[in-house]
């Protein structure tokens, strides 16, 4: 059989191009064109049990299809039966192709939401044309149902094609894929062969079988990611440290001594883990988790000086303009009593000013930059580059971080997160590095006092605002963004700035900072606040990301529901940072179960690492990422939340394998290395394999 689609029966021309349009070029890249799940006999209700609200698949003949008009155009109703009743199903969309997809009395399965209108109805549900399968499905047989988009449906594809067509290819063709894990390997763990779990995939014989053949797949694709890393791993352990240092300077105790606190044993500890690498003879490459506020700043400072004591550069990178002059006047505090030249190179800066802190950083007369990803423009060179420092690490991608890096000549490497990432997460993301974590706040912070209110209770919460103020305090009033647009967003933050400074909080300075305020006035508005010229700042998210004013104790946070976990810990971890007793204020607008259980996770706990964990459980890993580092793991079966023990397996068989034979050199993982030279060659000069 060639590789061409249209080699497969049923497949033409058209349908060749639907697929390919999807990036399914060829037979390998069908045959892993996955199903979405299965239809189970036993899961399936019939009419007569359902109950409105309640989400379910069920199974009937098409008994009749109408059309009808609509004041937005037309609904396409199409009325389902059982032995057991009735149902209606309505689609508002799509009217006219859907319509040619049904025929009178086809065996169809449909999943979707139970209401209740003049009777049983679903709107826009799932379906699947059984038609002919009825015979094997009635038989016990799972079915698989294949993920379809209004563009494959045109093409004539649903779920009943697929399942010929796979029929067709497992009963015609030759096709095997070629196994890529090594014997070894598939004996050790009990893994079906590439070709029997991809087969099973498509042809499930039974649920047990279907179970074995995901679970092949998915050790597939955290072993095949994990091998990445161990590779890595190993290259960054042989990468000699250009930057070795011999004793830490003399500006580390300045800077030391001039710091307003002492440092806590939890900083202490890793400026030492850092110290150590710095003088080691192997490049540094240290991910630092440490919870909002537990002074992961400090740390970077003083790893600086050191480096700046050494005749070293650092490079800090920030994700917003905003934090990168926070760090920016930070740094300058604190280096320049020292002596020590730090500047910032951020996109809003005047080309002139630009371009002299490019010239100083060529000409090595800066010690220490700060920036945005202004920092990886092309023509920023560098002197003597010697540390990157990556703060709010999970915000950029894995690219961003690469091209800093080819700045200079293997820096060192100081990733920073206050996001603390749940083990599962940090083991398949950031393996390569070696971990840092600070788990304590600063002696003298009290805990966050947390409470979740509703509407009514808001005025209560405005008259305890007004005296924290008139106490000499600061607050934030925090509002979401409420859909993708800005516009919306805006509204949301200006109308309630408009109503809260005309209304109660008339005689008191209140600010609104939002993400279309001018640059310029944003930063006026910052040093206001910073200065404590501004009482109750008003924003929208802009804030979120490491905004330090000690004096703030109050976070109002409007319809917090609305916000993941994760971000409404860092949003109260705006306040908290000074000496006073601070208070997070949540606003529920919208009572789902869901969103209060939610946000009495917050009230619960201050701990960053039991929030992150819920977090993810409850909404999946996507947040963790930015969209391009969640397209990098590119997992399709597995889920780096729920498959914690495949991927546990997968990575100690990874680096065992990488261990024994770092270059894929032996025989038995000659696949492997032939499956990594077509997909990673770029990422293969690591380990020297060519
Ligand atoms: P994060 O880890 O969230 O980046 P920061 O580095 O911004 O936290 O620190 C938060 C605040 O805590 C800053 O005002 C910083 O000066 C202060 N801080 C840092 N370390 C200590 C310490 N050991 N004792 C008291 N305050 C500290
Ligand atoms: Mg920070």
């Amino acid at each position: 059989m060639s590789d061409d689609l249209t080699s497969i029966k049923g497949i033409g021309s058209r349908r060749a191009a639907a697929l390919q349009r999807h990036g399914i070029k060829d037979i390998n890249a069908f045959m892993h064109y996955y199903p979405r799940t299965y239809l189970d006999r036993s899961e399936i209700k019939t009419i007569g049990q359902l109950i409105v609200n309640e989400t379910v698949t069920v199974l009937g003949t098409v008994y009749r299809i109408d059309v009808r008009p609509s004041k937005k155009g037309k609904i396409l109703k199409v009325l389902l039966k059982d032995n057991t009743g009735f149902i209606t199903l309505n689609w508002f969309r799509a009217v006219k192709w859907l319509q040619s997809a049904f025929e009178v009395g086809e065996l169809v399965s449909v999943s979707g939401k139970v209401t209740f209108f003049n009777g049983l109805t679903m709107s826009h549900p799932d379906f699947d044309i059984l038609a002919d399968d009825k015979e094997t499905f009635n038989t016990g047989r799972i079915l698989p149902v294949y993920p379809l988009t209004q563009a494959l449906r045109e093409a004539g594809f649903n779920s009943r094609l697929f399942r010929r067509l796979f029929s067709e290819i497992y009963s015609t063709s030759q096709i095997i894929l070629d196994e890529i894990i090594p014997e070894e390997v598939l004996e050790n763990q009990h893994l079906f062969s590439y070709h029997q779990a991809v087969k099973t995939i498509h042809l499930p014989e039974s649920a047990e079988k279907l179970l074995q053949a995901e679970y092949r797949l998915k050790f597939q694709e955290f072993f095949l990611f994990q091998i990445l890393i161990a590779i890595k791993k190993k290259w960054i352990k042989k990468k000699t440290n250009r930057f070795q240092i011999k004793s830490a300077g003399n500006y580390i105790f300045d800077l030391y001594a001039n710091l307003p606190f002492e440092l806590t044993d939890a900083q202490k500890k890793v400026v030492h883990e850092i110290y150590d690498d710095l003088k080691s003879d192997k490049t540094m490459n240290r991910l630092l988790q440490g919870d909002v506020g537990s002074g992961k700043t400090i740390v970077a400072a003083l790893t600086a000086s050191i480096m700046a004591a050494n005749g070293f550069q650092t490079a800090i990178m920030a994700p917003t303009e905003i934090l990168a002059e926070q760090h920016d006047q930070n740094f300058k505090e604190l280096f320049k009593p020292l002596g020590v030249n730090s500047q910032l190179l951020i996109g809003k800066q005047s080309k002139k000013q630009k371009e002299q802190v490019i010239t100083m950083l060529k000409d090595g007369d800066i010690s220490i930059v700060i920036g945005t990803h202004a920092l990886i423009q092309d023509q920023v060179e560098f002197n003597n580059l010697g540390l990157i420092v990556i703060d709010e690490q999970h915000r950029f991608g894995v690219d961003q971080r690469g091209e800093l890096m080819g700045k200079g000549l293997n820096p060192h490497m100081l990733a920073m997160t206050a996001t603390p990432i749940p083990r599962t997460l940090s083991i398949s993301l950031y393996g390569d590095m070696d971990v840092s974590i600070i788990d304590a706040l600063p002696e003298g912070r009290k805990s966050i006092i947390t409470k979740k209110i509703f509407p009514e209770k808001l005025d209560s919460v405005y008259d305890f605002m007004r005296k924290e103020v008139q106490a000499g305090r600061q607050c934030y009033i925090v509002y979401p963004l409420i859909s993708e647009s800005q516009k919306i967003d805006l509204q949301a933050a200006e109308e309630g700035y408009k109503i809260l400074s005309g209304t109660v909080f008339s005689d008191m300075k209140v600010a609104l900072l939002h993400s279309k305020t001018p640059k310029k006035d944003k930063d006026v508005i910052m040093e206001a606040f910073k200065k404590a010229e501004i009482d109750i700042l008003v924003s929208t998210t802009v804030i979120e990301v490491g905004v330090n004013v000690p004096n703030a104790t109050v976070m109002l946070i409007e319809n917090a529901e609305r916000f993941g976990l994760t971000q409404l810990h860092q949003l109260r971890g705006r306040v908290g940072r000074g000496s006073e007793k601070s208070y997070c204020i949540f606003v529920a607008r919208q009572k789902t179960e869901l969103g209060l259980l939610r946000l009495r996770i917050l009230e619960k706990t201050g701990d960053g690492f039991i929030i992150s964990e819920e977090d993810l459980k409850m909404r999946g890993p996507g947040d963790y990422f930015s969209s391009r580092q969640h397209g990098e793991t590119g997992f399709m079966m597995a889920d780096i939340v729920n498959d914690g023990p495949i991927l546990k397996k997968a990575r100690s068989a990874a680096f065992n394998l990488i261990h024994e034979d770092e270059q894929l050199l032996k025989k038995e993982n000659h696949a492997l290395k032939k499956y990594f030279m077509k997909h990673f060659k770029d990422k293969m000069h690591y380990a020297g394999i060519s």
